[in-house]
């Protein structure tokens, strides 16, 4: 297909809806790039079995809450590919339930570093390789919201809901800042999705827990958001930017 050249890099995309995105990037002709944060063995495992399958991947180790190991991570594509189509913001953290008025400025500081400053100077990244302005030959960028941005997400996580109410924002006003330079933001807003995320927060039950309380009685699988990632990515939504997609079951 005519992607078959194209480059489609996911921060998180070892595990839960990255490595989903990097599963079906690849099986749409992308050469994909997996980042991770720490788990070597799950990234390996993942370009392991899109090699396995045909497709072209590697993975490079960085935390998106490091400006440092941003730029490393984006020297490596430029390194390994020598460019970049696609590009999904989709690392971010959860914390342990708490309200606000048990929140420390540590726990403030993290969840916005690696949600919002990283995902802010991902794109940056991205819009340098692929504006116009910059010399590049456009792409399509999709920010991982959540439906907690809405929701608010009260007596769990606040600060997290609030972190992705600016990466709405933000898909909105990148968006039209780039419009004219060839270069498509969009959003996708998950709603529950059967990941680890809940276990990395302390509740591993959360999904068992919620999902009679779901619109559609059952939580989203990670297969469900990647689908929505990769329309948004790709031609078919051509004139679709500054979007943001519910992927929520309803909720
Ligand atoms: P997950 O299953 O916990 O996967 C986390 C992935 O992100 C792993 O690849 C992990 O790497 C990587 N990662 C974690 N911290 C990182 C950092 N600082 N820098 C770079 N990579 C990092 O998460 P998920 O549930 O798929 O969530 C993905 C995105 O969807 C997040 O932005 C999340 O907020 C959003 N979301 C999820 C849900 C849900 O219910 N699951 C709902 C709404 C929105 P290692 O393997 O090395 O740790």
């Amino acid at each position: 297909m005519s992607d078959v050249q194209k480059v489609l890099l996911v921060t998180g995309g070892s595990r839960g809806i990255g490595a989903a995105v990097c599963r079906l990037g690849a099986k749409a002709g992308y050469r994909v790039v997996v980042n991770y944060a720490s788990n070597q063995t799950a990234a390996n495992a993942l370009v392991g079995e899109i090699k396995a399958g045909g497709g072209n991947a590697f993975a490079v180790k960085g935390d998106v809450g490091s400006e440092a190991d941003i730029l490393a991570i984006f020297e490596a594509v430029d390194r390994t590919y020598g460019r970049l189509d696609a590009f999904v913001n989709n690392a971010g953290i959860v914390d342990a339930k708490a309200r606000v008025d048990e929140m420390s400025a540590a726990r403030l500081e993290r969840m916005m570093r690696i949600n919002v400053v990283g995902s802010i100077l991902c794109a940056r990244e991205a819009v340098k390789r692929m504006s116009t302005r910059h010399g590049g030959k456009g792409g399509a960028i999709v920010n991982i919201s959540s439906a907690a941005a809405v929701l608010g997400a009260p007596d769990n996580y606040v600060d997290y809901a609030a972190s992705k109410g600016a990466i709405d924002t933000f898909t909105v006003g990148l968006a039209r800042e780039v419009a004219a330079e060839g270069v498509r933001v969009n959003a996708v807003r998950p709603g529950i999705i059967d990941t680890d995320i809940h276990a990395s927060g302390g509740q591993p039950d959360r999904v068992a827990l919620i999902q009679d309380t779901l619109p559609m009685k059952r939580a989203g699988t990670a297969d469900e958001v990647a689908s929505a990632v990769l329309y948004l990515l790709s031609d078919a939504a051509s004139y679709t930017t500054g979007a943001i997609l519910n992927v929520s079951g309803g909720r």
